[in-house]
Parts: C-alpha cells; sequence; structure tokens
C-alpha cells in the first residue's frame, strides 16, 4: 500500500510528523513516499502543485496532507498561491465525497462554546460535495447586467447547478455511511427557493429506496444551522452540496470548540482518498512545537478505514487519542486548568505509546 506524504506549509510538517510516528507503530507494511505541496511546491519547482507531485498523488492509494498556505504568499497570482494545491487536487484526483466528522470528546466538553449539556458525546457526520455546485458552476464572472431594475451596471454572477449523477453518487456514499452508524440520514437543502436543490431533493429521495434500513429526511438549510447550535445532537449523518456544505462543516466544527481535533477524509468513487486535518496551516503558531497533531493522527485512522481496509488499525488509533486525552495531556489549543499542558511531538509520542 502506497500512501503519498504531503506535509504542506505552516504546522503541516510537525503534525504530519507525528502522524508518521504513528502509522510505523501499527506493524503494517506502507510504503511511504514524500513530496511538495503549496508553498513549498512553489519554492522547490515554481509551483503550488508541482508535475512529480500531482504524479505521485494519482499513483497512491491514500493521499496524507497537512496544510497549505502562508501570507507571505498572499502577493502571488491566484494560480501559484499555496491554497490552488488542494483545489488541483480535488478536481485531478475527482474528490467528491469531502467526510467530516464534528466528535466532542466528553474530556474536552468545557472546549465548545454551548453548554456541555448540549454538546457532550455529540458525534455526527458531515457529507458535502466538493466538486460542483456555485462553486465551480459556470458561467461566472463580473458582466453589464442584462435586464430587470440594474440594467446597465455592473453585475458579479455564479451558476449553481448539479447534474442528477453527481447528487446520485454524493447521495449513495451518504446513505452508505448512515447505514454504518445510527442509519438516520438528514439531506439539508433550499429546495423552498432554488430549483436546483428541489432536483436534489428529488435525487436523494429517489435514491433512498435502495437504502429502506436507513431512516431520510430533509431539512432546509436555515433551519439546519439553527439546529445545529440549538440542538446538535438530534442529527447523526448529514448530507449536503459544496456551498451549504462549506458552512455547515465549519460550524460544526466549531461546536467542539476545538479544530485541532477534526479530521477529515475527502474521497473518489472508489473510495480512494485524500485525508487532512479540517485545519489550515496556522502561520501563527509553525515552528514553535505547540500545534495539536490529533487531528491529522486522526485523519490517518479514516485513511486506514475508507481508503486502506484496516479498520481495526483505525479503531487502534482512535482508542489511543481517547487514552491519551483521558491521561488529561493536552496542547494549548485544548488545555483547561489541571490538565497537563504538552507540545506537538510530546503528543505524537503519547499518542505512539498508547498504541503499543
Ligand atoms: P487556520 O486553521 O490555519 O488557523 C486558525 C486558528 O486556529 C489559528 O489561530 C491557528 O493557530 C489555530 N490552529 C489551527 N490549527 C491548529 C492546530 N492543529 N493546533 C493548534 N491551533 C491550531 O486558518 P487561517 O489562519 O484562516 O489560515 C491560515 C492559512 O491556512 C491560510 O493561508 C489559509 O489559506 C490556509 N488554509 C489551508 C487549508 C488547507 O490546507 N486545507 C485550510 C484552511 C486554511
Amino acid at each position: 500500500m502506497k500512501i503519498a506524504i504531503l506535509p504542506g506549509d505552516g504546522i503541516g510538517p510537525e503534525i504530519i510528523e507525528q502522524a508518521v510516528k504513528v502509522l510505523n507503530t501499527l506493524g503494517e507494511k506502507f510504503e511511504m513516499e514524500t513530496a511538495p505541496v503549496g508553498g513549498a511546491g512553489y519554492e522547490a519547482y515554481g509551483h503550488p502543485l508541482p508535475e512529480g507531485t500531482l504524479k505521485l498523488a494519482k499513483e497512491a492509494d491514500a493521499v496524507l496532507f497537512g496544510a497549505v498556505g502562508d501570507w507571505k504568499y498572499d502577493q502571488l497570482v491566484r494560480d501559484l498561491r499555496p491554497e490552488q494545491a488542494i483545489l488541483g487536487l480535488r478536481k485531478n484526483l475527482s474528490l467528491f465525497a469531502n467526510l467530516r466528522p464534528a466528535i466532542l470528546y466528553a474530556e474536552l466538553a468545557g472546549a465548545s462554546t454551548l453548554k456541555p449539556e448540549v454538546v457532550s458525546g455529540l458525534d455526527i457526520l458531515i457529507v458535502r460535495e466538493l466538486t460542483g455546485d456555485i462553486y465551480f458552476g459556470q458561467p461566472r464572472g463580473v458582466r453589464i447586467c442584462p435586464d430587470g431594475p440594474f440594467k446597465g451596471e455592473r453585475e458579479g454572477f455564479d451558476t449553481m447547478r448539479y447534474a442528477e449523477t453527481e447528487i446520485r453518487r454524493i447521495a449513495h456514499v451518504a446513505f452508505q455511511a448512515a447505514r454504518k452508524r445510527s442509519k438516520r440520514l438528514t439531506s439539508v437543502d433550499k429546495a423552498n427557493v432554488l430549483e436546483t436543490f428541489q432536483f436534489w431533493k428529488d435525487i436523494v429521495t429517489d435514491v433512498h429506496k435502495e437504502y429502506p434500513e436507513v431512516t431520510l429526511d430533509h431539512m432546509y438549510v436555515d433551519n439546519a444551522a439553527m439546529q445545529l447550535v440549538r440542538a446538535p445532537k438530534k442529527f447523526d449523518v448529514m448530507v449536503t452540496g459544496n456551498m451549504f456544505g462549506d458552512i455547515l462543516s465549519d460550524a460544526a466544527a466549531m461546536l467542539t470548540g476545538s479544530i485541532g481535533m477534526l479530521p477529515s477524509a475527502s474521497l473518489d468513487a472508489h473510495n480512494k482518498g485524500l485525508y487532512e486535518p479540517s485545519h489550515g496551516s496556522a502561520p501563527d503558531i509553525a515552528g514553535k512545537g505547540i500545534a495539536n497533531p490529533l487531528a491529522t493522527i486522526l485523519s490517518t485512522a479514516m485513511m486506514l478505514r475508507y481508503s486502506l481496509n484496516k479498520a481495526e488499525q483505525a479503531d487502534r488509533i482512535e482508542i489511543a487519542v481517547k487514552k491519551v486525552l483521558t491521561q488529561g495531556l493536552r496542547t494549548p489549543d485544548i488545555y483547561e486548568a489541571g490538565a497537563t499542558k504538552v507540545g506537538t511531538s510530546q503528543m505524537g509520542d503519547a499518542v505512539v505509546k498508547a498504541l503499543m
């Protein structure tokens, strides 16, 4: 099994180092090859997604990705900015399904901004469509407004669209994920206003016929946003489009109080995937040895489960992470009085020890 390791920028290399330590402790044989991406790719080869890096990602069975971006690249033209690497990888590898669990470990209940009784024990999964919707729809741009009360003025416009295949394949991913969990799926749309999302709702309802054991309900996105902060534990698996998913998954992430704890997976139709923490490259703390590596370590567990067919090893890692939290070890982002403050590398070592 070949894993492409793309550490990237900022805290990327520090957190990936901990995940690799964990992979090396499992007693499995993985072929791992590292390549530069993002700002590191630009420095080495003049492009955020160098050809060699893309080739490696295509050949590998899975990609473990740190994070990209740094303010020092803000002046570059858009195509050369580090963040283009992640968009390029999603597109080139056809990674259309983004899976983002939001789990609040009981030990960290105090880290959430919501009351512990509302969020303690939270365990939801957001399935976001990643390669369609208004983010990619054509035409788009700035033009002279052709009609209506603002005719003749400049206007910005984008196009929201979803093909039937795009909706069907993300719906299958979501139903299959729900089937493995509590068998409840909420499809989030805006069918009351948008044609695209009435179509979405119809197709998801049709796909449901193939999964009679899963209970499906539909919710408008504005209500879903409200319910996420009112009673988040009501949800189990949520499926939605690219833009709604972008917003809701960040809101769900913050319910848990710490972006440093949340993994993510982006999958293609054959369960090949790119795995990365939900956070960015955190340039403000890069090189200080204080970044939380647990989101990346938990992303490694998702990689073992979804792409490498090693569910038992994934369980082992998740249990080890719980164990270090129970031991009271905390990086500064999740620190509370009375806990033991540790750095990035110490946290990685503690997970390794808990695995042995
Ligand atoms: P960020 O997620 O990097 O950081 C937000 C805040 O969270 C910062 O205060 C940071 O110190 C903290 N933080 C993030 N991860 C942490 C961790 N593991 N441990 C402890 N604290 C952590 O978001 P940002 O500051 O908006 O963006 C920084 C850079 O990252 C930008 O260049 C942005 O474009 C990029 N970015 C990249 C990705 C990606 O690689 N997929 C995603 C989001 C942002």
